[in-house]
């Protein structure tokens, strides 16, 4: 998944839409910000940022998704593949607005040309 050069093609707007829920996914339901070094309870699943469920656990000893009883924060575990996801997704995500605010202001800048557009697919097909 991560190696090789990246390559963004007309297909990304498709892949956008499951970026955009896995964003809502990868929400840490305590301060819904994207999750901040994950932890996962292990009973139910449910990932949070460490520092978010680790006060949860002291103050309130369950889960806040889904009031699952946790005693103590062995219960837990770090999601370090979670982490790696966000982080990724993130990079693509940032790569990817990049790419189409350059493609907007192009298009704003001057009329469409055609033969302009043929030899930039020509390039991308290059690639
Ligand atoms: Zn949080
Ligand atoms: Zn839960």
């Amino acid at each position: 998944m991560v190696c090789g050069p990246r390559t963004i093609d007309e297909e990304a707007g498709e892949e956008l839409v499951s970026i955009k829920l896995l964003k809502t996914q990868l929400r840490c339901a305590i301060c819904y910000e994207i999750l901040n070094d994950p932890y996962t309870v292990k009973s139910c699943l449910h990932s949070f940022c460490n520092r978010c469920i680790t006060n949860q656990v002291r103050n309130l000893g369950m889960c806040p998704s889904c009031r699952m009883p946790i005693g103590s924060k062995r219960l837990l575990r770090a999601s370090k593949n979670v982490d790696q996801i966000i982080k990724l997704l993130l990079d693509d995500i940032n790569l990817y607005n990049e790419v189409h605010a350059k493609k907007r202001e192009e298009k704003l800048g001057k009329l469409f040309d055609i033969n302009q557009f043929r030899r930039e697919i020509k390039q991308q097909l290059q690639r």
